[in-house]
């Protein structure tokens, strides 16, 4: 078993706003990052997966909890970027405009490794925008942000990233603001960068059907709240938490007929908006849209179940013996032709309940 590069234990972020009150981000997170594996941090906007990627990039520290790098927290600002990277969402927004792309890499390679002479420094820089896809690289060296397409910055951004020569990348929505037609071959540069590198990679995102595209492991994150995980096909073929099931009900399905790639990316955007994390519901942060709710959900967060073969979850279902109650409603991806089963409309309730507003 490999040890992991970069992990969260049990790490709590609050924000405190006006009048004394505090933003719940993040609770009781503990990840995971391996050297040559993906992980997708999946949920809404307002779940607390951003701010968990930028605790782990060090931007932000834990109100409470752990974040240990090679084992160990405490290293220095320089040498924790080294090996930890962040992709932004905004490509544009990342690179300095007014300077050209050589001076974006060379800056980064300036500052960690210090190439010996002008020539060795050209020569990193061109090699950093062929393994980005950027060929012929002295067509793109040369050019400001501005000149590029938008899925040409973001590989200049994963280019700057991968100067660091980093252990670890943590990309927040890195597709989400690309066109359509190439977030699949950005997707595919991920894969590939793990691949030849050994990267451990977070793949942020509010897409299950990109995270199942790409990632090894899959957690799911709800209001603040990691509430399920383990290796992406288990949870996609078995959600055992009612809001992963609702996630991957809105989700189109590639195999449902639809142009493949279009469904693939289309997301789950209707989904709504996850509760105020100000004041959030007690116990289940769920349980005022879940259709399995008890008297308990509404008391005391759920306990982590261990459901085998690295899968796990958050919800008192599992607690009680109800589990199957879940595990019998049908998703639209494994539905059959013919009417719903018999549990199918509680979930479709949960979703007409939703675009009202939490
Ligand atoms: Fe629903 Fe209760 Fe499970 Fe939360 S803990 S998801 S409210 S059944």
């Amino acid at each position: 078993m490999r040890e992991p590069v970069l992990e969260a234990r049990d790490v709590v972020k609050h924000f405190p706003v006006g009048g004394g009150g505090v933003v719940r981000a993040v609770e009781d997170a503990t990840l995971a990052l391996l050297p040559g594996r993906i992980v997708a941090l999946v949920g809404e906007s307002g779940s607390g997966k951003t701010t968990l990627a930028r605790v782990l990039a060090r931007f932000y520290p834990p109100t409470s909890g752990e974040v240990l790098l090679h084992g160990r927290s405490g290293a220095g600002r320089r040498d924790y970027h080294g090996d930890v990277q962040l992709i932004f969402q905004d490509p544009f927004g990342s690179l300095n405009p007014l300077h050209r792309v050589r001076y974006n890499l060379e800056r980064a390679l300036r500052l960690h490794h210090d190439p010996r002479d002008r020539r060795e420094l050209d020569r990193q820089v061109l090699e950093l925008l062929e393994r980005v896809s950027l060929t012929p690289a002295a067509d793109f060296v040369d050019k400001f942000p501005h000149e590029l397409s938008g899925g040409q910055r973001q590989r200049v951004v994963i280019a700057r990233a991968l100067a660091v020569r980093p252990k670890v990348l943590l990309g927040d929505e890195p597709i989400s603001m690309l066109d359509v037609s190439i977030r699949l071959d950005m997707l595919n540069l991920l894969a590939r960068l793990r691949d030849e590198d050994g990267l451990a990679l977070l793949y942020i995102t509010h897409d299950i059907a990109s995270a199942r595209y790409l990632s090894d492991e899959i957690v799911v994150m709800y209001a603040g709240r990691m509430i399920e995980g383990g290796p992406k096909e288990e949870v996609i073929a078995r959600p055992r938490h009612p809001y992963t099931k609702l996630l991957i009900e809105s989700s189109p399905d590639p195999g449902r007929g639809e142009d493949e790639r279009a469904a693939l990316f289309a997301g789950a955007d209707e989904l709504g908006e996850p509760p105020s994390l100000v004041d959030p519901p007690a116990g289940c942060r769920f349980h005022p849209r879940c259709p399995f709710a008890m008297p308990e959900c509404e008391q005391s967060p759920p306990p982590r179940t261990d459901l085998g073969g690295g899968h796990w979850a958050h919800c008192w279902l599992h607690q009680k013996g109800r589990a199957d109650e879940l595990a019998s409603t049908t998703t639209h991806a494994a539905a059959p032709a013919g009417p719903p089963a018999p549990a199918a409309p509680a979930l479709r309730a949960v979703d007409a309940g939703k675009e009202e507003g939490p």
